[in-house]
């Protein structure tokens, strides 16, 4: 058998910051986008006939979704033994993806980043180490009542179908979404959801996720509204969606925003992945629930092969804000089964996002968070900023590399007679110098060049040369990095 096999990545080491050597996997060098995000629409020759009216209704959308390896096989390229890992896999995890989020997909890339995310693999019959589980984070066991997580203080967890409209080969609730169908009214279930938040006074922010709550029917979806809206102490409703990504044509519909605006209490929660995803049709939806006032803000899962890389993570942020939707968080991929081929290194996250923070606006940079087994929820994770510290002072690194003295607190230095004179990030520590910059630094040689147009002009701290001002100590520099750093 040949799997379709996902791109290996360049694992990084701590420190290092070796150069990606795979294709990159940017739609710009797939040869399938040329313009950014959000790009054109598309569709797939196979849809090519479809009226506009179909194409733009989320019934037909829906009701035309490729749910079988039997259709997938007329679409796409396989191998006989990719369909037939593929046809037994079928059976274990829903398939259903709609015909506008498949026209995204280059046909002719086995890799394709939406592809990976929604077409089968025979990598998902995988669990090489047993690490991979059905329920990663041990949301069920953090369940008082059924379909509900209760684990941070303030916030719960609604699981209120097991319907999506598009399902995500990585998916942490492929457990939750496993069940066909879907009960139309309301259960026993949901009253006893509704009835615990009710009772739980400290639960401020409630999750209606599932599933994707934007698949319930209407009424069910107003229950969940109307009632959590009612409560005095829920302060926030967020709705975990990938509608606007998968099937924005749901969203067309002003009756739903409507629906959703009335509760007065909602933020969307949406989740691209990947700058291709970010279509006129999704930024329309964006725009709609902007109007509307429910803040957009967006969840990211980190996955091989479709945003492992800077480039790619970059044009998605930038893509997201150009539809003013705000990237809030990062997600490594939880070990859930049949996702073991997606999840990277975490240093391979730590290394995109040391190229993120002050190489592009604060407001597009999201918190990168392992959510960690045994239920103990999301722990933030970013390289190192704080490189050392004494009593008075710590020595910080910036986005540059150079290392800066700051003293938090107004207190008196340490005398220049204590202890022996040391070099490096110890004598920042000293206080005799504020900080080491990395030779050829940019913004230093825009000073300089600003003191040269502009005599008048004063250049601060200046730069790493040995004629810099007071409290400079250059750094030199070996192979691209500090001899500091390396030290
Ligand atoms: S939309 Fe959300 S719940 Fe549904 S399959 Fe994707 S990640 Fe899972």
């Amino acid at each position: 058998m040949t799997p379709a096999r996902v791109k290996r990545p360049v694992e990084a080491k701590p420190g290092m910051a070796e150069p990606d050597t795979r294709p990159s996997t940017t739609p710009a060098a797939s040869g399938f986008d040329d313009d950014e995000p959000p790009s054109r629409s598309r569709r797939l020759p196979a849809w090519q006939d479809v009226p506009d009216h179909l194409w733009t209704d989320w019934r037909w959308q829906t009701q035309n979704s490729v749910r079988s390896v039997r259709q997938l096989r007329t679409l796409l390229t396989f191998s006989p033994a990719e369909l037939e890992a593929i046809g037994r896999i079928e059976s274990e995890y829903k398939l259903a993806i709609p015909p506008y989020y498949f026209s995204l997909i280059d046909p002719d890339d086995p890799f394709d980043p939406i592809r990976l995310q929604s077409v089968p693999s025979p990598l998902e019959a995988q669990n090489q180490s047993g690490y991979e589980l059905e329920d990663p984070l041990e949301e069920d066991k953090d369940s008082p009542v059924p379909g509900l997580t209760h684990r941070y203080p303030d916030r719960a967890l609604l699981i209120t179908t097991p319907n999506c409209s598009m399902y995500c080969r990585y998916c942490t609730r492929k457990r939750a979404t496993l069940t066909r169908g879907g009960w139309e009214g309301i259960s026993a279930d949901d009253e006893r959801m509704i009835d615990y938040v009710r009772r739980t006074e400290s639960i401020r922010d409630v999750i209606v996720s599932g599933g994707d709550p934007l698949t319930l029917p209407v009424g069910k979806l107003r229950y969940y509204l109307d009632n959590l809206k009612a409560i005095d102490h829920v302060d926030v409703i967020r709705i975990g969606t990938r509608v606007p990504v998968t099937l924005p044509q749901r969203l067309f519909d002003q009756e739903l925003i409507d629906l959703l605006a009335s509760a007065e209490k909602v933020y969307i929660q949406t989740h691209f992945n990947h700058p291709r995803e970010i279509t006129p049709e999704s930024a329309r939806v964006v725009k709609a629930l902007l109007k509307a006032g429910m803040p957009v803000n967006n969840h990211s899962v980190l996955l091989k092969g479709v945003n492992d890389d800077l480039g790619t993570m970059r044009e998605l942020l930038r893509g997201l804000l150009r539809i003013k939707v705000r990237p809030y968080y990062l997600f490594h991929c939880d070990p859930v089964t049949g996702a073991g081929h997606f999840r990277t290194s975490v240093w391979k996250g730590l290394e995109i996002m040391e190229g993120l923070r002050g190489h592009m606006s604060g407001i597009g940079i999201p918190t990168y968070v392992v959510d960690s087994p045994h239920g103990g929820g999301k722990i933030p994770m970013m390289p190192n900023y704080l490189v050392s510290m004494a009593d008075d002072a710590v020595v910080l690194r910036n986005y540059e590399g150079m290392l800066i003295r700051y003293q938090a607190e107004d207190k008196p230095g340490l005398s220049p007679a204590a202890g022996p004179r040391t070099r490096g990030v110890s004598a920042l520590l000293q206080g005799d110098k504020t900080q080491l910059m990395p030779e050829g630094n940019e913004r230093m040689e825009r000073r300089r060049r600003m003191e040269v147009l502009d005599p008048g002009y004063e250049a601060g701290c200046g730069g790493g040369d040995s004629d810099g001002p007071p409290g400079v100590l250059p750094l030199p520099v070996m192979n691209g990095r500090h001899a500091a750093s390396n030290g």
